[in-house]
Formats: structure tokens, C-alpha cells, sequence
């Protein structure tokens, strides 16, 4: 079921101490963790400082660290902007990063304007397994190589951002125009699905609680297809 309907323009809580910040067309999330506040991706260019007043104005504090999920512009366009106002420390996988560095080669489906360029430093510590500002990191790759999942292990609430997507309370993987990789994608989907998540938090769509039926529905429409 949808954890809630119809955007508003503040956060909104969509699980203990985790927020939901609506933009145009995407979602960013902010969290509250022993090491502050996490903000879990920052959506287009022009979105930072939209996210930054948008969590003063619920009286959330700055956040201390950024996870991106991956470095699509739509997720990580609006990290320039915080960065500047609070110094937090940036963080993605080792392949994103060095896309955000100006290093590396990005795929055909990234080469027109949808990746953030422009050198970004961050850490590269969202490799699988690792454990970063209390998440999880899940490798997740498909949408783009080096994308992540983040956990929260204690609740089972899942940060997916492009690894699927809800639309209308159903789950899917992005489209061809945007998935570099649909069995990486598959696989990748088929791993968040055995987490049994008690919420799911897309990059795209309304968040959705008590998640699996629509998980699995998602992975048998899947299997099959290349
Ligand atoms: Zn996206």
C-alpha cells in the first residue's frame, strides 16, 4: 500500500526518524542517524537548496552526509548546492565516483546530459557489504553499473533508488532508455525482493509499505525476459 498519497511540497515521514522529500519527478530522502542527518540522494540541479529549505522548515538539522545511489543527474544534480551551504560529506560506489570525478567512461545510454558532470569529489566507500552513516550497502547494478541499494538493517526500510521503480503501487524495473543492463537489473531486483523489506523508498514513485506482494509481482513479470 502506498505509505502515503499525493506529494506535499515538505518532508514528509515515511518511516521512524525518514523522510521523503518530493521534487519534481524524483524523490530524495533524509534520515536521522547516530552520525546525523543522511540525506539519500539530491535530486536535479536547481533541487539543493529546494531540499535544504525544505528540511530547516521542518526543523530538521543540515545534513552531514550524502549517499547517492548512483550519479544520474536526476539524483545527484542538487549535491553541488548542499555541499557549498554545509560541507557534508559526499558518498558513492567506487564506479560512481569516479564518474562524478570526471574520470571513468560512462555507457552510450549516459553520454547525452543525464549524468552529473562537472567533479564532484566524494568518498568512494559505497561498496557492497560495507556499512555507511548505519546503512547497508547493497550493489545493485542494472539501471547503471555501480549502482547501490541502502539498507536500514534494524526496520528493513529500503532506499532503492533506481533499481525499481512504483508506479501506481506497482513495482518495476526503469525503462530500456534507462536501464543499461536488464538481467543485471533482474538480478539486482531479485535481491532486494529476498530482503523482505517492510518499505520500499524509490528514487521514482510513491514509497510503498508492506512491500513484497508487489516485489514479487514485479520479478515474475521479469523472469523470462532478457
Ligand atoms: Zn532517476
Amino acid at each position: 500500500m502506498a505509505v502515503r498519497s499525493g506529494a506535499g511540497t515538505g518532508p514528509e515521514a515515511v518511516a521512524d526518524r525518514a523522510w521523503r522529500i518530493p521534487l519534481r519527478g524524483v524523490n530524495a530522502y533524509a534520515l536521522l542517524t547516530q552520525e546525523g542527518t543522511v540525506l539519500i540522494d539530491a535530486g536535479n540541479r536547481g533541487d539543493g537548496r529546494r531540499i535544504l529549505e525544505a528540511l530547516r522548515a521542518a526543523g530538521i538539522e543540515a545534513p552531514r552526509h550524502i549517499l547517492l545511489t548512483h550519479a544520474d543527474m536526476d539524483h545527484a544534480g542538487g549535491v553541488r548546492a548542499i555541499v557549498e551551504a554545509t560541507s557534508a560529506t559526499v558518498h558513492a560506489s567506487p564506479e560512481q565516483a569516479e564518474l562524478l570525478a570526471g574520470h571513468g567512461r560512462p555507457s552510450a545510454l549516459r553520454r547525452f546530459g543525464r549524468l552529473l558532470t562537472g567533479r564532484l569529489a566524494c568518498v568512494p566507500d559505497l561498496a557492497d557489504g560495507a556499512r555507511v552513516a548505519g546503512l547497508l550497502v547493497l550493489a545493485t547494478p542494472g539501471h547503471t553499473a555501480g549502482h547501490v541499494a541502502l539498507l536500514r538493517e534494524a526496520d528493513g526500510v529500503l532506499f532503492a533508488g533506481d533499481a525499481l521503480a512504483v508506479r501506481r503501487e506497482e513495482v518495476r524495473l526503469l525503462g530500456a532508455a534507462l536501464t543499461e543492463d536488464f538481467a543485471k537489473a533482474t538480478a539486482s531486483l531479485r535481491r532486494l525482493v529476498e530482503l523482505r523489506p517492510s518499505v520500499v523508498l524509490p528514487g521514482h514513485g510513491n514509497p510503498l509499505s508492506a512491500p513484497q506482494g508487489a516485489l514479487e509481482a514485479a520479478l515474475r513479470r521479469r523472469s523470462g525476459k532478457r
